[in-house]
C-alpha cells in the first residue's frame, strides 16, 4: 500500500468508513491520471474497469478525496468543477493519547493563512497546521 492509499484509508477510518475496492479503484484511476478531471470524466474511466460503480459513488469518493487533502478542485467559468491530485499536505488533528493522526481539510483555514501571509508580503506555497488534542475514542474512554 502506498502513502496516498494509506492516507486515504486513515481518513476513511477516522470517518468510520472502509476502503472498499470501488473507492480504491477510483483513487487509483484519479491519481494515475494526474491531471484535472471532472467527476463525469473520472466516472467514465472507472466504469470501464468496474461497471458496478455508480456516478454517485464517484461523486461521494471525490468529496472524500477533497476532505482528506488528496485532491483539490478548481471551478471554471463554464460551471464545471475539475479535480486534480494534491500532495495530501493538509492540516492534521493529532491525538496526544493514542497518536492517531486525522487529516482535516478546511478551505477557510487555508484562506486565512494565505491572507496572513499576503499581508506580510509573503506568498504562501504550503501550509501545514497540526492541532493537538484527544480523539473521540480516547475522550470517550477518559469520560467513562
Ligand atoms: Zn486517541
Amino acid at each position: 500500500m502506498n502513502e496516498t492509499t494509506r492516507t486515504f484509508q486513515e481518513y476513511l477510518k477516522a470517518n468510520r468508513l472502509k476502503l472498499t475496492s470501488q473507492r480504491r479503484l477510483i483513487l487509483d484511476v484519479f491519481v494515475s491520471r494526474g491531471c484535472r478531471v471532472t467527476a463525469d470524466e473520472l466516472f467514465k474511466e472507472v466504469a470501464e474497469l468496474d461497471d458496478g460503480i455508480s456516478l454517485s459513488t464517484v461523486y461521494r469518493t471525490v468529496k472524500h478525496l477533497l476532505q482528506s487533502g488528496l485532491a483539490r478542485c478548481s471551478h471554471y467559468g463554464d460551471g464545471t468543477t475539475r479535480y486534480e491530485p494534491a500532495d495530501g499536505q493538509t492540516s492534521h488533528l493529532v491525538c496526544e493519547v493514542c497518536g492517531r493522526k486525522v487529516p482535516i481539510a478546511n478551505p477557510y483555514l487555508e484562506c486565512m493563512h494565505a491572507e496572513a501571509a499576503r499581508q506580510a508580503g509573503f506568498r504562501m506555497l504550503h501550509c501545514h497546521v497540526t492541532i493537538h488534542g484527544l480523539c473521540h475514542e480516547c475522550l470517550t474512554k477518559h469520560e467513562n
